[in-house]
Parts: C-alpha cells; sequence; structure tokens
C-alpha cells in the first residue's frame, strides 16, 4: 500500500506585488507582502509564459490572493496560482501617480523583515495606494505619501515622537524653531543641534501629528499645506534611509515631481 502523502494544498495569501524579477527563460521571482505572512518571495514557475495560471496576474501593485506551496529553501515559497483582488489601474494612468506609489512599493521591500506579518502595514499601503490612484494632482499624491511614511513608522515599530522635545521634554507649544532629529522626533532650540537635524516650518510638525493620530476616514482627506511637502517628504526619507539602511531611490524620484519652491507666490 502506497504511504505517500496527499500533495499539499497551496497555502492562500492575502498579498501586494512589490517586485518581480525574471529568473532564466521562463520564470518569475515575486516578492510580496502578505497579510498572513510579512513579506515573502514566490518563484512563479513559468510565469513569463502561463497564459492561464497568471497572465496579466504579475504587476507591481496588484493585490493578489496568491497560493504558495513550501519550496526547496525556507525562504522560497512556489507560486502556484493567483487572484486579482485590486489592480490598482488608476496608477498606471498617470505617471506621477505610479512614481508616488514607488516608494510605497519599495519601503514593504526594504524595511520589512521576511517572514514578519505588519497586516496594519499592508492595510495602510492599500489605502494608499487606493487614495494614489485616484489623485489628480502632484499636491495631494505627495501628502499620501507624506502620510504613508508617517504611519508606516509607527506600524513597523519605529515611533515618532511629536508632542515635546526629545531631550529636554520642553512641549511642542513652546518650540517656536522646531528641528526634527534622526533621533526619531521634534528637538527644541534650546538643545544642541545633532548632525543630520532638520529645520522644520513649525506647521510640518503639527500636520505629522495629525498624520499619526487621525483615524482612517478622515485621514483619508488630510492634504498637508504646498509649502510642508518638501521638507515633510525630505525629513521621512532620511529617516527612513537611516531606519532601514537603504538608499531608497524611488523616494528622490517622487521629491523631484515637487514644484522646486510651493511657497513663492505666499507674501510673507
Ligand atoms: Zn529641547
Amino acid at each position: 500500500m502506497s504511504r505517500a502523502l496527499p500533495p499539499p494544498e497551496p497555502r492562500p495569501l492575502s498579498a501586494l506585488v512589490l517586485r518581480l524579477r525574471p529568473v532564466g527563460e521562463s520564470d518569475i521571482m515575486v516578492d510580496l507582502f502578505s497579510r498572513e505572512l510579512g513579506r515573502v518571495t514566490g518563484l512563479a514557475k513559468g510565469g513569463k509564459r502561463s497564459q492561464k495560471r497568471f497572465f496579466g496576474l504579475l504587476l507591481a501593485g496588484h493585490h493578489l490572493e496568491v497560493g504558495l506551496l513550501p519550496g526547496r529553501r525556507d525562504d522560497l515559497w512556489l507560486l502556484q496560482g493567483a487572484r486579482l483582488l485590486a489592480s490598482h489601474l488608476g496608477l498606471r494612468q498617470d505617471y506621477r501617480r505610479l512614481l508616488h506609489a514607488g516608494p510605497v512599493l519599495e519601503l514593504l521591500l526594504r524595511a520589512a523583515a521576511p517572514h514578519d506579518p505588519h497586516p496594519g502595514a499592508l492595510d495602510l499601503a492599500l489605502m494608499t495606494l487606493a487614495r494614489l490612484e485616484r489623485a489628480e494632482n502632484v499636491h495631494e499624491m505627495a501628502s499620501a505619501l507624506v502620510i504613508f511614511l508617517a504611519r508606516l513608522l509607527g506600524e513597523m515599530g519605529y515611533g515618532l515622537a511629536l508632542g515635546s522635545c526629545l531631550h529636554c521634554g520642553r512641549p511642542l507649544e513652546q518650540v517656536a524653531q522646531p528641528r526634527l532629529s534622526l533621533a526619531g522626533g521634534l528637538a527644541c532650540q534650546e538643545c544642541p543641534p545633532q548632525a543630520q537635524d532638520r529645520q522644520v516650518p513649525p506647521g510640518l510638525v503639527k500636520s505629522l501629528g495629525s498624520a499619526l493620530s487621525l483615524g482612517p476616514p478622515a485621514l483619508g482627506r488630510l492634504s498637508l499645506s504646498p509649502a510642508l511637502l518638501r521638507p515633510g517628504l525630505g525629513y521621512l526619507g532620511d529617516f527612513w534611509r537611516h531606519v532601514s539602511g537603504h538608499d531608497l531611490p524611488s523616494l528622490g524620484l517622487a521629491l523631484d515631481l515637487l514644484p522646486p519652491f510651493p511657497s513663492r507666490r505666499k507674501s510673507l
């Protein structure tokens, strides 16, 4: 009598496609960020040719339900099949939206360890992509990205302390010339500056505070004042480069889309 085990059932995951890499003639390595397992890598055998199993499904930014089987290596799964949950098609209809979605995918790829689930980070990414695919102007796109970068810090276990000075505890209301520090939050004008502190407009600290505290419906409508977008993306980009240890080039591309002097028309 055969003692062969029945073939294993693929494990279903809800996952965002982060990156695709061709392997050899016909296979594709797919980096995913899943609700159940966090970041995982799956090999789509015949992914380049298979019309039936993967046709049109393996694209960065797609939200899929995938079926995974354990591979020969612990850190590599075999992608058995996929079903589209959300295409985020609007991202591909405007290159500016796509450039703002780039850092969402790159951050999950670079800042999340494999097999370390952060379901809140997946929800945040999906909410951000849904907003980006409808956004009509760079101002709203950059706002959505600033909110994502700020809230992802909390989701991944890095706090951003904005209520008072990190060094002396002086409350934000008494900080006229705030700096934001790579140590993780606000520094006041009285405390000695540290390397890579950034002087920022006071409004940025308040806006980041709102980005961290608002619940989903209000958060989806939050837009930063145009003058705060460049310093906001600049600081949060530096902070993420610092904590992830990666260059994150996609952040520079998104920053390049912002007008250089958004506050030029404002009288001082
Ligand atoms: Zn201080």
